[in-house]
């Protein structure tokens, strides 16, 4: 077994899909081994996409984060890194509509930012971002 950490971002709870996500969450053999639901601030949402720090859509990438309350899982699962990456589909949205429509993205994303779903995108992110939102849980 692995686990992963995976978000509903503030567009996917403020649009009501949590409900749906955690339904195909769970009919694809995950298991929600926890689930917060929190709000992130400036420097928390900045924090955990450190790595996008330099980019030019950062500051809008924070703003986005912190529109609202974000609920954040930790999924156990076999593969589960790399099956919830493929679950939640490409990055921008729109493209996922097309190339990916049963994804995660294509049903409730609107665009490359606003794409409603996040999931870790190795095991090493994995530990990291689970120990991020939830210090005493390992990372399977
Ligand atoms: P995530 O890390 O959220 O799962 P990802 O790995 O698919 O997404 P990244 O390239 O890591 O995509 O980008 C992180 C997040 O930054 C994206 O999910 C999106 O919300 C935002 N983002 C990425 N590219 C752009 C862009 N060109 N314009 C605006 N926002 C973007």
């Amino acid at each position: 077994k692995e686990r992963t950490l995976a978000m509903i971002k503030p567009d996917g709870v403020s649009g009501n899909y949590t409900d749906e996500i955690k339904r195909i969450i769970v009919e694809a053999g995950f298991d929600i081994f926890k689930e917060m639901l929190t709000q992130l601030d400036k420097e928390t949402a900045s924090a955990f996409y450190e790595e996008h720090s330099s980019r030019s859509f950062f500051p809008h990438l924070v703003t986005y984060m912190t529109s609202g309350p974000v609920f954040v899982m930790v999924l156990d699962k076999r593969n589960a890194v790399s099956d919830w990456r493929a679950l939640i589909g490409p990055t921008d949205a729109q493209k996922a509509k097309i190339s990916h429509p049963h994804s995660i993205r294509a049903l409730c994303g609107k665009d490359s930012q606003r794409n409603c779903a996040h999931g870790s995108d190795s095991t090493s992110s994995a530990e990291r971002e689970i120990k991020f939102f939830f210090k005493d849980v390992n990372s399977g």
